[in-house]
């Protein structure tokens, strides 16, 4: 991309360039136009570049800032003082001479400063500090107000270069027009062979400096204002300052697009088990009150199971905890593909437990997936520790918010918690649902009072 730019703007100046001398039409509004264009190009990479020297410390990038904010000052006053804009003469206490100053200042500062940054590359960005980039960017202002002073104040001390007609081709002969041209050229030399072109701010630089160059060899040739060379220099001038604008925004735009690809995979990371790949506690913790709240505010029904893997000290013991881990990883695989529901989840509550929550769900629909899930784990047929062959099982305690209806989901999950604990207590392998017990004249209290009145479901 850069290549075509560089490519095209060459080629258009190779093209105007017989014809640079020949008067054009007077567009009074084109001066505003471009002038503002420039000001706020410049001006809006001064600010981006400034805030990548914030965030990354490095002091290059503050130069390189204060060279766009001398450009975009220094613009923003030759609109002010040129010509028949905003006065016959401008503004300021301009003279017939100070615009082309501004702009040999301009032209001959830009690409000074841009070279005068390739100083601080070598600066690394630990050692440099905000009041440091600080200084570098309000010199560099310092000195595009200093030098319109100098247009303005002291036009009387700089030589003439404006006749009356508009034509400034005293410039384009004087020593004033060959060192602008001399050091446009020498910068761009200059860092392409010191940066090589490896970064693309290096390479949108380069096609900045190479718009730079063209404007002034442009401007040079066709000696008046208003004519096609003028034209063509500015529209040159306008690609130089947004080359650098254009590439960080479509560097941030990417950035933007990376960080929230990140920001995704970190929160969707921070929400799983490291083992088993299930969601983990912290996010089960943080959800189970919130499917709770909508349940009952929206009067639907809520299932939650504690499952917990049988005798699985026993299971550690005899095989390691390596193989403890996989155990537990087919665990956790089988109950999330054997839940059907989008809506349903499985997170690892702790060690050897996992917790299932099934939102929207009817009581008889919670039993069943309870059994489903009982079922897979064991037709699994991971081998487990016991001298019979049998596979490993799991136990299940299920409690539903209706027709139960605990105040609160520490309290159903309380109630899981206690039909689980029936379950182990009842020979484990099997499903127990606390909604049995549960009686509304007594409480759930009575029901963990009660253990010999839990349903239990055997396999
Ligand atoms: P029960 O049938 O009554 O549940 O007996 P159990 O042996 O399963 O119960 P207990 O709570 O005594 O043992 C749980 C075991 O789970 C103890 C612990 O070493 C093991 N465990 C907990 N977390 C992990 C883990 O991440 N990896 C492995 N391999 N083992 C774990
Ligand atoms: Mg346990
Ligand atoms: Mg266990």
């Amino acid at each position: 991309m850069a290549a075509v730019v560089a490519l095209l703007a060459m080629s258009g100046a190779v093209f105007v360039w017989p014809y640079a001398k020949s008067p054009g039409p007077v567009i009074a509004p084109f001066l505003p136009v471009f002038a503002t264009w420039v000001t706020l190009t410049e001006g809006l990479t001064a600010l981006l570049l400034w805030t990548q020297f914030a965030v990354s410390g490095r002091l290059l990038f503050a130069a390189l800032s204060g060279a766009y904010a001398f450009t975009s000052v220094i613009a923003a006053i030759q609109l002010l003082v040129f010509p028949g804009v905003f006065s016959p003469t401008g503004l300021l206490g301009a003279g017939p001479q100070t615009a082309v100053w501004i702009w040999v200042f301009w032209h001959g500062g830009f690409p000074a400063l841009i070279t005068a940054s390739l100083f601080t590359r070598a600066v690394p960005s630990t050692a440099s500090r905000l009041a440091r980039g600080r200084a570098v960017a309000f010199a560099c202002v310092a000195l595009a107000l200093s030098l319109c002073a100098l247009a303005t104040a002291g036009q009387a001390h700089l030589p003439p270069f404006v006749a009356t007609s508009g034509s400034y081709a005293q410039l384009s002969s004087s020593s004033a027009g060959i060192v602008v041209e001399a050091i446009c050229l020498a910068a761009l030399g200059l860092h392409v062979s010191t940066t090589r072109l490896r970064s693309l701010m290096d390479l949108w630089l380069a096609v900045a400096l190479l718009g730079t160059l063209i404007d002034v060899a442009l401007t040079l040739s066709a000696g008046a204002r208003y004519s096609v060379g003028w034209y063509a220099a500015r529209a040159a001038s306008m690609i130089s300052s947004s080359a650098v604008l254009g590439m960080l925004i479509y560097e941030t735009t990417g950035l933007y697009r990376r960080l929230s690809e990140t920001h995704k995979r970190l929160v969707e990371t921070s929400a799983r088990d490291g083992l088993t790949g299930v969601f983990n506690r912290a996010y089960f913790d943080d959800r189970f009150p919130r499917d709770f709240s909508f349940a009952s505010d929206s009067d639907q029904p809520l299932c939650v199971l504690l499952i917990d893997v049988d005798h699985f000290k026993r299971y550690n013991d005899t095989f390691g905890h390596l193989a403890g881990d996989d155990c537990l990883r087919r665990v956790a695989s089988t109950l999330s593909t054997t839940l059907r529901r989008q809506s349903d989840y499985v997170a690892r509550y702790g060690g050897e437990e996992f917790v299932v929550v099934l939102p929207a769900c009817e009581a008889p629909a919670g039993l069943r997936v309870a059994q489903s899930l009982r079922s897979a784990i064991e037709t699994l047929g991971i081998r487990s520790a016991s001298s019979n062959g049998a596979p490993v099982t799991v136990s299940i305690g299920l409690a539903c918010s209706l027709p139960t209806s605990p105040d609160s989901a520490p309290a159903l999950l309380n109630l899981a918690d206690a039909a689980l604990y029936r379950a182990k207590e009842r020979g484990r392998n099997r499903v127990v649902d606390a909604a049995e017990v549960y009686e509304p004249r007594t409480g759930a209290s009575q029901a963990r009072s009660d253990p010999a009145s839990f349903r239990s479901i055997s396999s």
